[in-house]
């Protein structure tokens, strides 16, 4: 099954959601949302998401980075941005520590505000405490992407979408034309159009 994924006003988008228990994660219920959620993340495509996004307000979220998503982007780039392929997984109750506080720059955009890209600054490296789809507790270490992923998707179970804290200066329209044009732009560049933009 897949759902429809809610766009940005949905109240599920702007609350926090509630942790799950135990008992909770094993049970059938919440077994079929994470298999629903991993299909609508694949059909969309994205790399990840989380329950709020269908309208779930639950501290769960499936993140998934294919090789396939970043192959049209060119080799020093993708190393420039940190960027491998993630296999797909769960976080449930995550508990976001920073390591390192390290500004980076990207556009990023949200399966729940289609109609934009923003310049969005995301720390470097981060380590999450969660539980995993048995309800067994996990700790991801994540640097430059992965970490992006995780900061992004946490950042909607406590309610908060990268529009909230960004500055509209430097949203973009998410068109096939701008994102061919941003997908190999280096990180100097980006933070120049970022920096020439907010002045
Ligand atoms: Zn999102």
């Amino acid at each position: 099954m897949i759902k429809e994924i809610v766009q940005c006003g949905h109240p599920a988008l702007h609350e926090a959601a509630r942790p799950l228990s135990s008992d909770e994660i094993l049970s059938n219920e919440i077994q079929a949302l994470i298999e629903t959620m991993k299909n609508t993340l694949r059909a969309a495509p994205g790399v990840g998401l989380a329950a709020p996004q269908i309208g779930v307000s639950l501290q769960l979220a499936v993140i998934e980075d294919q090789a396939a998503y970043s192959a049209a982007m060119q080799p020093h780039i993708r190393a420039e941005r940190e960027r491998h392929p993630v296999d797909f997984h769960v976080i449930i109750n995550p508990v976001l520590t920073v390591l390192d506080n390290t500004k980076l720059f990207f556009f990023e955009g949200c399966l729940s505000v289609k109609e934009c890209l923003r310049i969005t600054p995301r720390n470097h490296k981060v380590k999450v405490e969660c539980l995993n789809e048995r309800a067994e507790p996990v700790t991801l270490i994540a640097e430059g992407w992965y970490a992006r992923i995780l900061q992004h998707e946490i950042d909607h179970l406590h309610g908060k979408l990268y529009i909230d804290f960004t500055d509209e200066r430097v949203q973009i329209e998410n068109t096939l034309e701008n994102r061919q044009k941003w997908i190999n732009a280096s990180r100097d560049e980006i933070l120049k159009y970022y920096q020439d933009m907010t002045k």
